[in-house]
């Protein structure tokens, strides 16, 4: 199978970094797992332009965004995805010097990947086309993708727990149970 997965939430996991960033920055304590821009501004934990500024010091600086940790998992079950004989390609909302960073992290971390960034707040429906499935943090892009990419997954986090998935997209909630789920799918190609 083609399998397309989002960086942030699925392969880096920033909440930490993001919580430890907004400690530092407004002395504020949200945790990691309510770290989503629609909780911690829409309960004005933050302002927009706080949770912006926040944003790119965590995505855009070398010296943190390096810190990143991996989703726990990732580096056992996303190298075995490719020795199964899939097709993987990141499809990340990133800007150019997020991307460089994510990139140059994965390559740190053993996995080797290709990439497309889309740039923030756009569809990444194009870069999704001829995927089999997919997988992503956020139900929002997901959601351009129904008519795309026939298998369509959330992956679950404290953040997203309250969306309600309908027919957009089914929910799994770790790196083992991605990896069953693509086996029982598609097999080995
Ligand atoms: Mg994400």
């Amino acid at each position: 199978m083609k399998i397309g997965l989002d960086f942030d939430g699925i392969i880096s996991n920033c909440g930490k970094l993001k919580s430890d960033g907004a400690k530092k920055l407004y002395d504020v304590d949200i945790p990691p797992v309510k770290f989503k821009k629609e909780i911690v501004v829409g309960e004005k934990h933050l302002t927009m332009e706080q949770y912006h500024e926040l944003q790119k010091i965590i995505y855009g600086t070398r010296e943190i965004g390096f810190l990143m940790e991996p989703v726990d998992g990732v580096l056992h079950f996303l190298p075995r995805l490719v020795a199964d004989g899939h097709i993987v390609l990141v499809v990340t909302s990133r800007g150019e010097i997020e991307l460089g960073i994510a990139k140059e992290w994965s390559i740190q971390k053993g996995l080797q990947l290709d990439f497309i960034g889309v740039g923030h707040g756009k569809s990444k429906a194009n870069a999704a086309n001829g995927l089999d499935f997919y997988v992503d943090d956020d139900l929002d892009k997901l959601e351009p993708l129904v008519d795309i990419v026939p298998h369509r997954f959330l992956f679950s986090w404290g953040y997203n727990a309250h969306v309600d998935v309908g027919a957009i997209a089914k929910r799994v909630a770790s790196w083992e149970e991605l990896y069953r789920t693509i086996q029982l799918l598609g097999g080995v190609r």
